[in-house]
């Protein structure tokens, strides 16, 4: 159940306390506090965890400052829509906005290598007006002497790196929990020269011990990885991990689902989620079209599949774009092939922009379609 406050009543007012002291009252109920930014106002919420079903919803709704109660489904109780919500939800991290309506394209590196490449890409991405990148240093790898990522080591130049070219936000995996520890500690050293936003991999969608790490903190924003082989009820049970644990700031990633059936690409294509994802939830949805497509093959109409698969995520309304990008792809320690280069980022950007145009149009019309 979610107790929806007055708009002018903040999280820190004495009547916002004394309705939390009413509901805490009631056996077996813990009342939750979170902040909600909309567009337009930010609310105070209450969420009711523990056995609800003995609750008397009219009761709570004449409680001076409550304005609506909601019933929420076990299903997705913090991350979700429930009762018809149609709000607008979304956050910032040092300075970028993420929600649902916006996009954010994180260009960047699969695996950091070495500080030449690190520098030539965190420049592109800086001369294209981004403010985004991609950055891996933990690696989880099929193979166990594959390259698995220069780790903590790599941390104080590429944040240095970051910071020389004004990036905001860079998506790094991590694999434990310890990396957290890590970059708390690298950022701080480098005076907090860019953000990470800690991104969770396909491998690790539902290592719940990690998830519960990562929604215990609230500094870093999470990037989620839909499971590769799991249903799309499953992994967003995962995020709702992170918001259990208090962490609402989560970005869900569709990256293709394993399965021959999407041969010859990597992984099945799965963006025609995007929309679904956005229904069924508050998070924005990011798409990673170089895991899915995972080749550099060219439809005989010139274009890349790997972009023709963007452009189908971005016209569905996508609100990140995860991909990879290289100096030099046949000299990446990992997922070369994979890899748009240096030269092609100002023409994957312009793509992107006419299909963000096409579903902006789109939303228009179907305004027009409702009256
Ligand atoms: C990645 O983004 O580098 C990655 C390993 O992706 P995934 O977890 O989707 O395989
Ligand atoms: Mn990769």
């Amino acid at each position: 159940m979610i107790v929806i406050l007055e708009p002018q009543l903040g999280q820190d007012s004495a009547q916002t306390q004394s309705v939390i002291d009413y509901l805490r009252a009631k056996p077996g109920i813990s009342p939750r506090v979170h902040q909600v930014s909309g567009a337009e106002q930010t609310l105070t919420e209450i969420y009711l965890v523990g056995n609800t079903s003995t609750l008397d919803r009219e009761e709570i709704e004449n409680i001076n400052g409550v304005a609506r109660v909601v019933k929420v489904s076990r299903d997705y109780a913090v991350l979700g829509r429930h009762g018809g919500d149609s709000r607008s939800y979304g956050f910032s991290y040092n300075g970028v906005t993420f929600n649902q309506d916006n996009l954010n394209i994180f260009a960047g590196l699969c695996a950091v290598d070495n500080p030449q490449h690190v520098e030539k890409m965190m420049r592109a991405v800086s001369e294209a007006g981004l403010q985004c990148t991609r950055m891996g240093a933990y690696k989880p790898r099929t193979n166990p002497y594959s390259f698995q990522g220069h780790g903590a080591d790599c941390l104080p130049w590429v944040f240095e790196l970051a910071g020389k070219y004004g990036i905001k936000v860079i998506a790094m995996e991590i694999t434990h929990d310890s990396h957290i520890e890590e970059i708390n500690a690298a950022l701080e050293q480098s005076g907090n020269a860019t953000g990470v936003m800690l991104q969770i991999g396909t491998r690790n969608t539902q290592n719940f011990e990690l998830l519960k790490a990562c929604g215990k903190q609230s500094v870093y924003p999470v990037l989620l990885k839909r499971g590769f082989g799991i249903t799309l009820e499953e992994s967003l049970n995962a995020a709702e991990y992170l918001a259990s644990e208090d962490n609402r700031n989560v970005i869900f990633c569709l990256r293709g689902m394993k399965t021959n059936m999407g041969d010859p690409h990597r992984n099945f294509v799965d963006f025609s989620h995007v929309p679904t994802i956005k229904r069924l939830t508050h998070m924005p949805v990011c798409i990673d079209p170089s895991h899915s497509v995972g080749t550099r093959d060219v439809s005989p109409d010139g274009v890349l599949e790997l972009m023709h698969c963007t452009a189908q995520g971005v016209v569905s309304g996508a609100n990140m774009v995860l991909v990879d990008f290289h100096p030099n792809p046949p000299k990446a320690l990992v997922d070369g092939p994979q890899a748009l280069t240096m030269n092609e980022l100002d023409y994957f950007l312009q793509d992107i922009a006419i299909a963000r145009e096409a579903y902006l149009k789109r939303r228009e019309l179907v305004q027009k379609q409702l009256g």
